[in-house]
């Protein structure tokens, strides 16, 4: 059985259904390589009718979408309605692709005729989706994977199962053009076993597992994994203005954004002010209205255990926490937004991931230590740098490792309509988002045409 439950009220069971197994994968797989080809056939504007259709659909249940995210997902509702927004932007945006050129023409190198590209769809798409961006990221891959003429199989993480089934069953397209299926590992790997190519969003260890299982079986992979993002504060920086950024890439969502700021990088004189200033934002966010309107629980209570058991094992190796630190005493996983000085260099809270409400804040002497910082992690997907100088800004977007480099902005936030990735070890392959993905999710062949009876 698979199971989800309300972060903020844990005794509230979301849904429960049951899985699927391997073989059921299988079948979804089966069953949906039979319904691409119709899929395909429907053409260009027949595709972009269905995705316009979709958009139409999550648009009017918009307030019911937004709280199923509240309740199965722990998200603060205006999150959770601008993830909703956004959702239906993504179905627009890639509704127009179908009519997008297809290929290239080109000139034969002697005589008559036509060489061209052409892209074509690779048959079923295997995507398998993480919890915190339950509409958003199901939708990111499974829409332009759907617009070129792929069918799609997609496996949403349990936490967030009530959410991507709703999705489907609001996009309403062909049987077995789009089809859920629940479940955890085992459904994950089935997937990854069986499909023409696949997308994968989650943590890095399983999606080094799932990079290593689909290049094994020589099939298209991308995987988008964990962040632990740097922010960069430079005395000039507004600081004010800084403080309220970092409060929100710590803390919105709880910190649970592959996007959000882990570790904060004071640079000189930056120090002292930036520390009182984010001390401040972070313990107002710690009341009681901020918390669900702002930061909102953690998924569950193995999550929270880690964050509190690694706080205080940072504490007790001589950290001091400047906000925050402990769990909150009230229904749900909830836990106090927290900055934390001195942690020794080789604490996980430093090396690794915790997607939790959690930053640690570290000293500078110049840019170039801060760069030297924030580039010393194999995890670089998004950097914010806070600055008035353009030289700086310049430099940050040269030098920094990430997939991102944002400046004067949150590290986390994402524009769909760019292409979205990290570097180094947070993402694999082709770039997802944008127009970018289009090619990931089709295999490009070259066609020569020559006038029949041409010698060669
Ligand atoms: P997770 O890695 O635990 O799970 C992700 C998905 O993989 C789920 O659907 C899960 O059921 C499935 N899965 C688990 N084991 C599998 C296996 N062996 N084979 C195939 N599939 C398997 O991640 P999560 O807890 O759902 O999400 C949080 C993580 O996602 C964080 O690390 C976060 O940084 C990351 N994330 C990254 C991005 C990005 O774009 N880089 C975006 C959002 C979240």
């Amino acid at each position: 059985m698979i199971t989800s439950y309300n972060p903020a009220d844990p005794a509230d069971l979301v849904v429960e259904v049951e899985s699927p197994g391997a073989a059921g994968v299988t079948a979804a797989i089966e069953k949906a390589r039979a319904a691409q080809a119709g899929w395909r056939a429907l053409g260009a504007a027949g595709r972009s009718a269905a995705l316009t259709r979709a958009a139409a659909a999550i648009e009017a249940h918009a307030d019911e979408l937004t709280e199923l995210i509240v309740r199965e997902v722990g998200k603060p509702v205006a999150e959770a309605r601008g993830e909703v927004g956004r959702t239906v932007s993504i179905w627009r945006y890639y509704a127009q692709a179908p009519f997008a050129p297809s290929g290239e023409v080109h000139e034969p190198a002697a005589g008559e005729g036509l060489l061209l590209t052409r892209r074509r769809p690779y048959g079923v798409a295997g995507l398998v989706t993480p919890w915190n961006f339950p509409l958003a990221i199901p939708t990111w891959k499974a829409a332009p994977a759907l617009a070129v003429g792929n069918a799609v199989v997609l496996k949403p993480a349990p936490e967030a199962t009530a959410c991507a089934l709703r999705l489907a069953e609001l996009a309403d397209l062909p049987e077995g053009v789009l089809t859920i299926v629940p479940g955890g590992a085992e459904e994950g790997a089935a997937l990854v076993a069986g499909a023409d190519v696949i997308s994968f969003t989650g943590s890095t260890g399983v999606g080094r597992a799932v990079v290593a299982a689909a290049t094994g079986r020589g099939v298209p992979v991308q995987a988008e994994m964990g962040g632990l993002n740097a922010a960069i504060v430079l005395p000039d920086a507004d600081i004010a203005q800084a403080a309220a950024h970092l409060a929100a890439a710590i803390a919105g969502y709880a910190g649970q954004k592959c996007t959000a700021t882990s570790r904060v990088i004071a640079v000189g004189d930056a120090y002292e002010p930036l520390a009182a200033a984010l001390a401040e934002a972070l313990t107002a966010i710690a009341a009681p209205g901020p918390i669900t309107e702002v930061c909102g629980p953690v998924i569950n209570e193995p999550a929270l255990e880690r964050l509190t058991t690694a706080i205080d094992s940072a504490v007790g190796a001589g950290a001091t926490a400047l906000a925050g630190g402990h769990r909150i005493d009230r229904d749900g996983w909830f836990i106090e937004p927290t900055l934390l000085e001195q942690v020794p260099a080789e604490h996980p809270l430093r090396t690794e991931e915790f997607f939790g409400p959690v930053a640690v804040l570290l000293p500078a002497a110049d840019l170039e230590e801060a760069i030297a910082v924030a580039n010393d992690t194999a995890q670089s997907l998004s950097t914010s740098v806070h600055s008035r100088d353009l030289d700086t800004a310049l430099a940050a977007a040269d030098r920094l490792d990430a997939g991102m480099v944002r400046v004067n902005a949150p590290s986390s936030g994402v524009d769909f309509h760019l292409p979205f990735s990290g570097a180094k070890g947070a993402g694999y392959g082709a770039r997802e988002q944008g127009q970018a993905v289009l090619d990931f999710f089709t295999a490009q062949r070259t066609v020569t045409l020559l006038p029949a009876g041409t010698a060669r």
